[in-house]
């Protein structure tokens, strides 16, 4: 080192040591800190968004400055592009067998799913950049973080000013909402169709078995004053302590340490329940585990969707969601014995159930929505009703604020609820369908020895294909009753226990009348209907209620 460089160096240190007071001061490192570098929302003053090689340029610069980072691949998506997943951890984990033990909590934070809803990219980048750059590392002692910035990468390079022209900005344009198949990821997590969905399930929930799962959206269509919106995991097959802590406890204390702390407003996810008359009431989305956080807590897993609010500037939607995070894992940071016993909880009662159902161990079939029982405070507007004759009345936001007391509906209960079984057999181990289970994570099983065993049997009554086709799919509705028959089964019948920690996604998987199932996505389609002549198949899998001794081994 010459005596230029040592100087060089020291002037470094300096600004440096004051770069980590102004940090130290504001103790948040986002948009107006004084940051070593910044994203593209940023130095364009949040006219534009992160095309796909911004954010490698920007992960870069994240891995030169910090030994505490790493970046693994996620999937490769359609046209080839390398999706990126960041691993974040002081100390850094170097594979996800290091955290038994740990202690840690593993938070993975999900953007771009949408890649027209693009600020979760923008504040997950900022988010890695201030945990790394904090002068004492923001949360990395407590919560191992991955992040994946831009989930749909092919979707996010097709970016232009025409996709979402509703929404406020930025003014460069977004990419859109599909991904390089045309197919939405956000409708992907239980037929897995997408490189994208696969390599979540395979690299990211079946490797670091996140105790938390967010995912970043930005909303379509309600009009609110609240820059953030949240749900919990919505299906009721899910594991019910942990949707009732998410629900009661942890949401409502993230929105307000939100709101007091940071300085950003949220309120549940919702729409109006009746556009013609908000007093109805706010209504939240579907409870199909197809959704990516629905999917999460069906896997007994904690999860939250983040929707910024598509009207509000660029810059509110980014530092508002970039609050969202921080507020989420100072939450987190809190409890990681109580969040990590709860998710243990979980997976030891749904083995339990599994291994010895009783007749009140049951799976919800059919389910409806009803308000919830406390109301919900949503800062809304007037709005203007103009009747048209004979159709649908147009209707307008007004400018004048109106604060409402609404009805919340957004707890689903079961309508229709059958006997959660022991096990599912499965008759011809096709090998498309054995694929199918084993890449959600299931353990999967084939006979070794014949079988005469006390089964139920679904006897179709009704097979219907849709008549419109969905994410590729003629999806099949079946109808039909159980019978209780003695049945013979050969050895390599597949069996499939739901005494496992993801039994209640085994129940989904392969219930014939499950709107979001194996069936449903028509991976048995092949087998419901004879060759020749009419009526239709016994369906090929079977439900052994009892629990029975079984000889078995391991299906690979
Ligand atoms: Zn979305």
């Amino acid at each position: 080192m010459t005596d230029i460089d040592r100087k060089a160096s020291r002037r470094l240190v300096l600004a440096l040591v004051l770069a980590g007071l102004a940090v130290a001061s504001l103790g948040l490192l986002g948009a107006g800190d004084q940051v070593p570098f910044q994203t593209v929302a940023e130095s364009s003053d949040f006219q534009a968004t992160s095309r796909y090689g911004d954010v490698l340029d920007f992960i870069a610069k994240l891995k030169k400055a910090s030994p505490h980072i790493r970046v693994e691949t996620l999937c490769r998506s359609a046209e080839g592009r390398d999706v990126p997943l960041l691993i974040l951890g002081k100390p850094l984990p170097d594979r996800p067998e290091r955290m038994k033990g740990d202690g840690r909590l593993v938070v993975y934070i999900q953007a771009n799913i949408h890649a027209g809803e693009v600020e979760g990219k923008e504040a997950a980048l900022m988010l890695a950049r201030a945990m790394l750059f904090a002068p004492r590392p923001l949360y990395l002692d407590r919560l191992v973080v991955l992040i994946a910035p831009i989930f749909n990468a092919d979707g996010n390079e097709r970016i232009s000013p025409d996709n979402r022209r509703e929404q406020a900005g930025p003014a460069g344009g977004v990419g859109v909402r599909h991904n390089g198949q045309n197919l939405d990821l956000n409708r992907d997590s239980m037929k897995l169709d997408s490189p994208e969905l696969r390599g979540l399930v395979a690299n990211v929930l079946n490797r670091w078995d996140p105790d938390l799962v967010v995912d970043c959206h930005t909303t379509n269509g309600s009009y609110h004053q609240e820059p953030v919106t949240y749900s919990w995991p919505l299906n009721p097959n899910g594991d019910p302590a942990i949707l009732r802590y998410q629900r009661d406890k942890m949401l409502p204390a993230i929105q307000k340490a939100l709101g007091e702390t940071y300085g950003t407003l949220a309120i549940p996810f919702g729409d109006p329940a009746d556009w013609r008359d908000m007093e109805k009431g706010w209504a939240t989305f579907s409870h199909h585990p197809r959704y990516v956080t629905n999917y999460v807590g069906l896997r007994n897993r904690l999860s939250i969707l983040d929707e910024n609010y598509s009207y509000a500037d660029f810059k509110t939607r980014v530092l508002g969601c970039f609050n969202f995070l921080r507020s989420i894992l100072d939450y987190c940071a809190e409890r990681t014995d109580e969040i990590r016993s709860l998710v243990q909880a979980a997976d030891e009662r749904t083995i339990r159930i599994g291994n010895a159902p009783s007749a009140e161990d049951g799976f919800a079939l059919e389910v409806e929505v009803k308000p919830l029982p406390d109301k919900i405070t949503v800062r809304g507007y007037e709005m203007e009703i103009i009747p048209r004759e004979g159709t649908w009345p147009e209707i307008k936001k007004t400018d004048k604020e109106r604060t409402y007391l609404l009805p919340y509906f957004a707890d689903y209960v079961p309508k229709r609820t059958i006997r959660r079984p022991y096990a599912y057999l499965i008759a011809g181990a096709d090998p498309d369908i054995v694929a199918a289970l084993r890449r959600h994570g299931l353990a999967v099983e084939r006979l070794t020895a014949p079988a005469r065993l006390d089964v139920e049997a679904f006897k179709i009554t009704a097979l219907k294909a849709a008549a419109r086709l969905n994410q590729g799919h003629w999806t099949s509705e079946i109808k039909g009753d159980y019978q209780a028959e003695t049945r013979a089964f050969d050895p390599g019948t597949i069996i499939v226990r739901t005494g496992q920690p993801l039994g209640s996604l085994a129940c989904y998987l392969l219930e014939p009348a499950s709107d979001d199932g194996l069936f449903f996505w028509n991976y048995f389609d092949r087998y419901l209907v004879p060759q020749w002549g009419r009526g239709f198949e016994t369906c090929p899998v079977y439900r052994l209620i009892e629990p029975a001794p079984l000889e078995t081994a391991p299906k690979n």
